[in-house]
């Protein structure tokens, strides 16, 4: 198909894609003077940060995203002046918080260190220095960290010489690779029983793995606990006012004043390519879309190499990596509109402020069976619950009748390691898949063994349940790949430089000279970080010629 003869208007740049990550790559491109089309298969923009009344009117769920927190490292709400584009976020005094059933009471992560540690010091004098000095190196090490998030990943293939010529103490640099890869790839069982004593202080740390859905055996857990708790404990776990949604709202506007355009309701079906370059998208609905310049595509990477691109245009070999990577373990939510206040077993005036609490017995074995459950493919009977408490930390999210404010509540419970599939059928699981007959049943026993152990009023108080299952995850928005939330499992040949897969691990396709990916299928992975939109559009700029840097001295 060519665009010859076409009436179609031609964009400079075309970004498949309206979530976070598409949305930051366009404002970037739109900065530097290009004139940008985003186009998003959703009926509304954010994709996994959107927010919408999906239990009762006036019910503001985000329906992903809740935690502002690797998102405290990006540089993009400043550069692109998001404030006044609407964004503003609330600092929680407490990030998160762990609950232990049985009078094992609650750790949780407060702004000052010094409240951190006096709540780890009630299980381990010894866990609280442990913290104090794992958190003191982080801080030393943040700004190498923001600066790894926010760059295209080096390619060690290409850097070995240069940085041994820069450094010329070859031991101390091999030492610093080392522990570096150490980190990189140990698991976070090998990390915990390294750093603490205490099951509950394990517990709490060790939470942060199955974040992205790491069994406390996987490589790479460890430093992944290591990131996001020092991250939270650093800059907080925030929460955007209003809603999630206002974090996109806020660069569609930014965008829109760069004279950048966003058509929702538009699914591309193909990118369509002539002499090894893109000149344009059809979408599913048949319209031609020019691109004079590139296209950038925030969608999981095999939609976009093995449909909207096709095999026949890539290497086999590339085309092979794309379809042996790994996904993760599947998601499911509940989320509940209540009336009335929740009542914990212990901690009431800490815990109802923590705009997360994480859900579970001490120690680690636990996180061993829900492991080994979720990967048999048997949904845990017994998960770690995650819960969002939105309308505790943001009052706005809940219908503001004045009567109602005090009484009303929305939170969110989250399990991070079910099956897609369900398998090993027996009388209380169904069969192969059937989640749309199990996901009521499983949602009860959820709520029942949260009202049980830990808060016992939550039966009593739901108004309203709406019940995520994997597949329908999957439909909203459709990146969701499996009922996944990665866009590609984070696994250590998953990761850096060689993430999706080492082809396309500098956000280029070999063969197709001007076609990126801009998502969270890319380094640094998935989170709400802005990071791999504003790393693509880095890398494309410099293919223009364009220096980002330069970009915010162009009026
Ligand atoms: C349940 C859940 C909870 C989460 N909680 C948190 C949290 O608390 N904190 C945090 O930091 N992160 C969280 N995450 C992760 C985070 O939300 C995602 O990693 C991130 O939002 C992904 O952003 P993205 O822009 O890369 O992709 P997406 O947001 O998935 O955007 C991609 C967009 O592309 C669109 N698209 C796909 N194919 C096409 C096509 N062919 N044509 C047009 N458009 C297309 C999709 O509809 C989608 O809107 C959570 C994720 C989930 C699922």
């Amino acid at each position: 198909m060519t665009l010859g003869n076409s009436p179609t208007v031609h964009y400079d740049a075309i970004v498949i894609g309206a979530g976070h990550n598409g949305l930051t790559c366009a404002c970037y491109l739109a900065k530097a003077g290009l004139k940008v089309l985003v186009l998003e298969d959703y009926n509304s923009i954010g994709g996994m940060t959107i927010t919408e009344e999906i239990t009762l009117p006036g019910f503001k769920s985000d329906i992903h995203a809740f935690g502002y927190s690797l998102a405290t490292l990006s540089p993009v709400p400043n550069e692109l002046n998001l404030k006044s584009h609407g964004f503003e976020l609330i600092r929680p005094e407490i990030s998160i918080s762990h609950l232990f059933p049985n009078n094992h009471g609650y750790i949780s992560m407060y702004k000052s260190l010094e409240k951190t540690l006096e709540s780890i010091r009630k299980y381990s004098e010894r866990d609280a220095a442990s913290w104090k000095k794992i958190f003191e190196e982080y801080l030393s090490n943040k700004d190498s960290i923001v600066s790894m998030l926010n760059s295209p990943p080096a390619n060690p293939l290409q850097d070995t010489e240069s940085a041994s010529t820069e450094n010329n103490d070859r031991k101390e640099a091999l030492e610093i690779i080392g522990d570096t890869y150490r980190l990189h790839t140990l698991s976070m069982r090998s990390w915990c029983n390294e750093n603490f004593e205490s099951d509950e202080v394990k517990a709490m740390f060790g939470s942060f793995a199955p974040f992205v859905g790491l069994s406390p055996d996987d490589a790479g857990g460890g430093e992944l606990c290591y990131l996001f708790s020092s991250i939270m404990q650093d800059g907080g776990n925030n929460v955007v006012r209003g809603g999630f949604v206002n974090l996109p709202i806020a660069l569609a506007n930014y965008l829109q004043s760069k004279g950048g355009q966003i058509i929702t309701s538009s699914r591309v079906k193909k990118i369509i390519i002539e002499n090894g370059r893109a000149i344009g998208v059809e979408l599913a609905n048949g319209r031609v879309i020019g691109a004079k310049r590139l296209i950038a595509s925030s969608t999981d990477p095999s939609t976009l190499i093995l449909q909207l691109i096709g095999e026949e245009y890539v290497d086999s070999h590339l085309a092979r990596g794309i379809k042996r990577m790994e996904w993760g373990d599947a998601i499911f939510g509940i989320y509940l509109a209540l009336n009335g206040t929740l009542e914990y077993i212990s901690g009431q005036e800490i815990l109802s402020r923590s705009p997360q609490v994480h859900l579970s017995p001490p120690g680690l074995e636990f996180f061993s069976k829900i492991y080994y459950e979720c990967r048999n493919g048997k949904p845990p009977l017994n998960p770690l619950s995650i819960m969002s408490n939105d309308s505790m930390i943001d009052p706005t999210r809940v219908v503001s009748n004045e009567n109602d404010i005090n009484k009303h509540h929305l939170i969110k419970f989250l399990v991070l390691n079910v099956p897609y599939k369900i398998k090993n059928a027996d009388s209380e699981i169904g069969t192969e898949n059937e989640w749309e007959n199990f996901k009521d049943r499983y949602s009860d026993q959820i709520i029942e063994t949260i009202n049980q152990s830990y808060i016992p009023n939550l039966n009593t108080s739901i108004l309203k349940k709406t019940i995520y299952s994997p597949v329908d995850y999957e439909k909203k928005p459709i990146n969701s790949i499996k009922g996944t939330l990665a866009s590609g499992a984070i696994l250590p040949y998953q990761s850096g430089w060689m993430r999706p897969i080492p082809q396309l691990g500098n956000y280029k396709i070999p063969s197709i000279s001007n076609v990126y990916l801009c998502g969270s299928g890319s380094h640094p992975g998935p989170g709400v970080s802005m990071a791999p939109g504003r790393n693509a559009a880095q890398v494309i700029l410099r293919d223009l010629g364009i220096d980002l840097r330069n970009i915010f001295t162009i009026s």
